[in-house]
């Protein structure tokens, strides 16, 4: 029987992780990767990849060169015998190891409805589907897509930029998940002021006989498009963690603040691990690349004997359609009223550069606090100019648990060429306005 050090499940963003860690930090050690595909897609440009941007090499790198000094094996991880620390693969092999990585990743999620397998229904994860959309993209006139997260905003923006016809099929608002109303209102008028037909229901049946020509809704309405893509969430890839009997949660496999599931010497990151939100302890999954490979450091460094805590998961968000930036961290306020807060929400409006200096760009800060606290609980943000460094920036305070006490003595540098003018602040301003509302 083969015998390594750490077998990684799972050969994307959070394995890829875990891995570099342990080869950096222990060198010496075996290290097998077990993965059914060929090849590392590197998901979040891919749609630069489907509209010609970019090429194949550029989302599609190999493993020997990803995974560089790992043992690559092709196949499945489908349980084992945690106890004599033995993991069983889909082509029959047994692989004894000392430390097992769960980093299995999700699966699109689809809703079964009538005409889910026909030719030109898609959804968007590794490689091979990129590719198949792609192709149809170039043949077809018109598409439509149905989600209404980053994904979806992101290819109605692709395809409309291809010449496309594009309808985007929302069920309630478009990014309901990350920010609140008004600032969906602001992202929907960006989409159809660029020609995308913004459309609210859900499907209920694809239109068609041989191959897709668009959705009917529950409304009673059909949305015609010469193919489908679907971006309507994503599940867990939890079945190997379950066979091995490790305890799974209502969102993945359930780990402790060192990333360690129930079972001893293994350990599940990235999209398949369930963890602790960072505000209200419920149990949620991460979504994006950059969580899954923090995570993956976090185990990799666990493997190796440190003793790090993951600090939680956090949901947040930067994206970009058409010409508006659009970037949040933390509870909406409809999330934050949900978990029990009673949260006081403040507005401001700002150009990103001196008022003075030709060239500013405005945005939009919309924080949320917690009325009892004053703690900080999310934070988003919209603007013709990038968010990402102040989502990046609301991420740190939410995590240290500022105040809005501690947001009205917030400073920066500023500069009048990068910054707003120092009188003014996205964190500062609106803090202070609540607190001397407050102090009244
Ligand atoms: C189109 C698209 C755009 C995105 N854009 C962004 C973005 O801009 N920013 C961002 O931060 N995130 C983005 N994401 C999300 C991000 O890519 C994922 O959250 C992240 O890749 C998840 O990493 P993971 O390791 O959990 O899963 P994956 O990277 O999916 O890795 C899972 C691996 O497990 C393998 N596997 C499955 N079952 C088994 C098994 N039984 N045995 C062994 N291996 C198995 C899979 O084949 C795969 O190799 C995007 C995702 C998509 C699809």
């Amino acid at each position: 029987m083969r015998k390594v050090d750490v077998l990684i499940a799972g050969g994307g963003d959070s394995g890829l992780a875990v891995f570099r860690v342990v080869k950096t930090l222990r060198p010496d050690w075996e290290v097998a990767i077990v993965k059914p595909e060929k090849g590392f897609t590197f998901k979040c440009p891919l749609r630069y990849y489907i509209s010609g941007e970019i090429g194949e090499s550029n989302v599609l790198h190999d493993d020997e060169h990803m995974f560089h000094g790992a043992t690559l094996i092709y196949a499945k991880l489908v349980g084992g015998d945690p106890k004599g620390k033995i993991a069983e693969l889909d082509n029959g092999e047994k692989i004894r190891y000392e430390k097992l990585v769960l980093a299995t990743g999700s699966k699109p999620h689809i809703p079964n409805i009538p005409g889910v397998d026909l030719k030109g229904v898609h959804a968007l994860r590794y490689f091979p589907s990129a590719k198949a959309i792609a192709e149809e993209a170039k043949q077809a006139s018109s598409v439509v897509v149905v989600g209404a997260g980053y994904i979806a905003t992101d290819l109605a923006d692709c395809f409309k930029k291809m010449g496309l016809e594009v309808s985007l099929v929302v069920r309630s608002r478009v990014l309901r998940t990350s920010i609140d109303s008004e600032f969906s209102t602001m992202v929907e008028e960006q989409l159809t002021q660029h020609g995308v037909k913004v459309v609210k229901g859900s499907p209920v049946k694809i239109l068609g006989a041989d191959r897709a020509e668009g959705v009917l809704l529950d409304s009673g309405a059909e949305v015609k498009g010469d193919f489908i893509v679907f971006a309507t969430g994503i599940r867990p890839v939890v079945e190997p963690a379950a066979n091995l009997g490790a305890a799974i949660g209502s969102k993945g496999v359930i780990v402790d603040d060192r990333l360690e599931t129930t079972l001893r010497d293994v350990y599940a990151v990235g999209e398949v691990a369930e963890v602790r939100h960072m505000i209200t302890g419920e149990p949620m999954t991460v979504g994006t690349a950059a969580a899954a490979m923090a995570q993956g450091d976090v185990a990799g460094f666990n493997i190796c004997g440190f003793n790090i805590k993951y600090p939680g998961g956090l949901s947040c968000l930067v994206s970009r359609i058409f010409d508006l930036y659009v970037g949040a961290a933390g509870l909406t306020e409809d999330q934050a009223r949900a978990a029990g807060f009673k949260p006081v929400v403040e507005k401001v409006e700002y150009l990103d550069h001196y008022t003075v200096y030709p060239g500013g760009r405005k945005y939009w800060a919309r924080m949320i606090y917690d009325s009892a606290s004053g703690r900080l609980l999310g934070a988003q943000f919209t603007g013709y100019g990038n968010v990402a460094d102040k989502v990046e920036a609301a991420v740190l305070a939410i995590r240290f648990g500022a105040t809005m006490a501690d947001l009205v003595t917030h400073y920066s540098a500023a500069f009048p060429a990068a910054t707003f003018n120092p009188r003014f602040n996205q964190f500062r301003e609106p803090a202070k306005k609540v607190f001397s509302e407050k102090a009244k």
